[in-house]
């Protein structure tokens, strides 16, 4: 209650699947802008859900780091709704960067500069022991000066939207580890390194890497273009509760690096091995988000572009 009369509401910046989001700012400094995003809750789950998602989302708030979107305060309203009061972030997300390819340009420099600000932003959700869970070009917000900054962390998202199964259509799962794709029970979080390295290799082609139709059809891209999970890969797999034998087409060994080289040849063979390392099937196997950071890539040519030489929308 103190909280919502802090905030006074502007107009509609946008919306969202999940959620509507308003421009705001603090009710005696009308300098103080900031994002109001108002989340979508399911009538049937509203009632006491609206609470626990507050008391959960307050630990979010003091995850306090330059690459991850700051959440001033959280609170319901009269119908319990729920709302996050963001940092309000106007240049757009990393999506419209990548798919505008006609009128921005960039290369290894700028690469290495945006995967460096994701790879702390997921390290420092890890320190603390938060996972993402929904790392994708679109949540990828670009703050002014140039920084990214990583946004709309999945706890909303599972609140609002209680039935999985009903609305997975809905959510991209072109950056979905093949552990949760087989329904795994138990993860870590490599699950967040995996999307990075769907990022990573996004970043490069400047298309998605695998755009699955379905959940499975999005494992058969997965083994066509990195490799297929089996036994001897990712000792384990086919235990997994949803685990699905392919065959045939669908049965490929893992790529190897001269695939990589030719596929993703601007990040050269020392950042082909860093890519390698972080879409590893195996999620034991795969980069953790410290292993990423302690990589020699980021040491190696070109250095990374200086934030405020970026390129930007508009
Ligand atoms: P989506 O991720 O599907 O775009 P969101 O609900 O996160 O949906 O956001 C809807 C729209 O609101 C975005 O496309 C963007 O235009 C705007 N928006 C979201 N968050 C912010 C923010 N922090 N600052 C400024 N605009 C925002």
């Amino acid at each position: 209650e103190e909280t919502r009369q802090k905030y006074v509401k502007g107009k509609k910046l946008g919306e969202g699947t999940y959620a509507i989001v308003y421009l705001g700012h603090l009710k005696d400094d009308p300098q103080s802008l900031v994002a109001i995003k108002k989340i979508k809750v399911n009538t049937e789950y509203r009632e006491g859900l609206a609470m626990d998602a507050v008391r959960e989302l307050k630990h979010l708030q003091e995850l306090s780091h330059p690459n991850i979107i700051a959440l001033h305060s959280v609170f319901s309203s009269r119908n319990q709704n729920l709302n996050l009061v963001l940092e309000y972030l106007p240049q757009g997300d990393l999506e419209m960067l990548i798919r505008d390819v006609e009128g921005i340009r960039y290369g290894a420099a700028e690469v290495k500069t945006w995967m460096g600000m994701l790879g702390r932003a997921v390290w420092f959700c890890h320190e603390n022991f938060v996972l993402h869970r929904d790392i994708k070009p679109n949540n990828l917000l670009i703050a002014a000066d140039g920084e990214i900054k990583l946004a709309d962390f999945g706890l909303a998202r599972s609140f609002s939207d209680p039935y999985r199964g009903m609305t997975s259509q809905v959510i991209t799962r072109w950056y979905r580890p093949p552990e949760l794709l087989f329904g795994a029970r138990f993860y870590s979080g490599t699950v967040d390194v995996w999307s990075m390295g769907m990022v990573f290799a996004e970043l490069i082609l400047r298309r998605p890497f695998a755009m699955g139709t379905t959940d499975i059809n999005q494992l058969e891209l997965i083994c066509q273009n990195i490799g297929t999970p089996n036994e001897e890969n990712w000792p384990g797999v086919t235990k997994l509760e949803g685990y699905v034998k392919f065959d045939n087409l669908n049965s490929q060994p893992v790529k190897g690096r001269d695939f990589y080289l030719g596929t993703f040849g601007l990040i050269g063979s020392v950042g082909v091995d860093l890519l390698m390392a972080m879409l590893t099937l195996d999620p034991r196997k795969r980069s953790t988000a410290r292993q990423v950071l302690d990589h020699k890539w980021w040491a190696t040519d070109p250095r990374p572009t200086a934030k405020r030489d970026l390129p930007r929308k508009g």
